[in-house]
């Protein structure tokens, strides 16, 4: 059996053309057709007012938090179960991430424990849609509205993700895209920053593009970086997002696949729950226990299946470190693995690594070699 990677792009024709279209006309650099075409046609996509470019997630995440006047000493409040960018982020500006425990049976962020953080220096809330599933937004939002919070949603892992029949990043104040090589749509790199606001989209424009005034050349009135997607992933964006609904519809079919398969084992899928329509990012899964998450990641990886494990809770890495324990992250990250989910995955190859997990359960030593 050959490799199966945990990701990989699909890649076809449509951005063979755009990437050739730009090395053909020189327009290689952040400025050129593309780069205003996927922003229009993403906010075309999720029904929102106003997008900008930029050139990774990260960086979508620390535009978003400056773009909404987040400043040093403000605290920010943050699932510690995500991926550290969304954390990185708040420690950029030189704010305080506060972090909180997720919920069991969905795996993102807890209100209860939201409500318990806030204090008079909270001035946002990092909502984190994680693999592909989204947030309790009627909550989060509630909440942001008594407490007069901003929200920013990172929605890295959940492009095409609906709360409610309605796309996630169009809750919050501002929410930020990655275009990563193993996101759902990638331009190899990039990011994208959205928002109902013209002024929050007019304020992250000005700072990436190293704070140029409008309408006076080479004069720039504020410190600014140089956060601009190129033509180029603009290209490739674009000619993703025509084929976005494709890779949804094939993932979904991934994971009622996974299901199928995994039916009567003892792991359990993480699934959509009421209200939200999944893009199931990474099929995600839990064992019992850690020694078994490690023993079968360990039979997948001998037989040339490649998964990777649920995030470390941020609060316990070294630049993080609080010696808070957040219960639930703990559980999930000890026990949680991701499988391959990309679109081009095939039925047999979902049996295959079906069939290695139920081996390594019910007939171990056939499976072993
Ligand atoms: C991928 C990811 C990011 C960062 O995106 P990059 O494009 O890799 O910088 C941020 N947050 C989450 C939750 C992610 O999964």
């Amino acid at each position: 059996m050959q490799h199966i990677p945990i990701y990989q792009p699909t890649l076809g024709t449509e951005e063979r053309i755009n990437v050739l279209d730009c090395l053909d006309s020189s327009w290689i650099s952040s400025k050129g057709k593309f780069i205003g075409l996927f922003e229009t046609e993403f906010t075309k996509y999720l029904g929102i007012k106003h997008a900008a470019t930029v050139s990774n997630g990260t960086v979508a995440l620390h535009l978003a938090l400056l773009a909404i006047g987040i400043k040093a000493g403000d605290e920010v409040i943050v699932p510690t179960l995500t991926y550290v960018a969304s954390v990185n982020a708040i420690t950029y500006i030189g704010a305080k991430p506060v972090f909180i425990d997720s919920l069991l049976d969905t795996w993102q962020l807890d209100p209860i424990d939201l409500e318990s953080k806030i204090t008079d220096k909270t001035k946002a809330i990092m909502v984190v849609h994680l693999y592909g599933m989204a947030c309790d937004m009627t909550t989060i939002m509630k909440l942001a509205r008594k407490y007069n919070l901003k929200v920013v949603e990172d929605c890295a892992e959940a492009f095409g993700t609906k709360y409610k029949n309605k796309f996630v990043g169009t809750f919050g104040d501002i929410s930020a895209f990655s275009f990563f090589g193993n996101k759902t749509i990638t331009t190899g790199e990039g990011g994208m920053v959205v928002s109902n606001s013209k002024k929050i989209i007019d304020i992250a424009s000005h700072i990436k593009g190293q704070g140029l005034a409008k309408n006076t050349e080479y004069w720039h009135d504020i410190v600014g970086y140089n956060y601009r997607m190129t033509n180029i992933c603009a290209g490739i964006g674009l000619a993703q997002l025509s084929k976005a609904q494709l890779f949804i519809t094939q993932k979904r079919q991934i994971a009622d696949l996974y299901r199928k398969y995994l039916l009567g084992l003892p792991v359990k899928m993480l699934k959509e729950s009421k209200g939200v329509y999944g893009t199931y990012w990474m099929i995600s899964i839990t064992f019992s226990n850690q020694a078994t998450r490690q023993k079968v990641r360990k039979l997948l990886s001998e037989n040339s299946v490649e998964t990777r494990p649920v995030f470390y809770p941020i609060n316990t890495l070294p630049m993080y470190k609080d010696n808070i324990t957040h219960k639930n992250a703990t559980y999930l990250s000890k026990r949680g693995i991701n499988l391959p989910s990309y679109p081009g995955l095939s039925e047999d190859q979902i049996i295959y690594i079906c069939d290695l997990i139920r081996g390594y359960f019910y007939e171990p030593l056939i499976r072993k070699n």
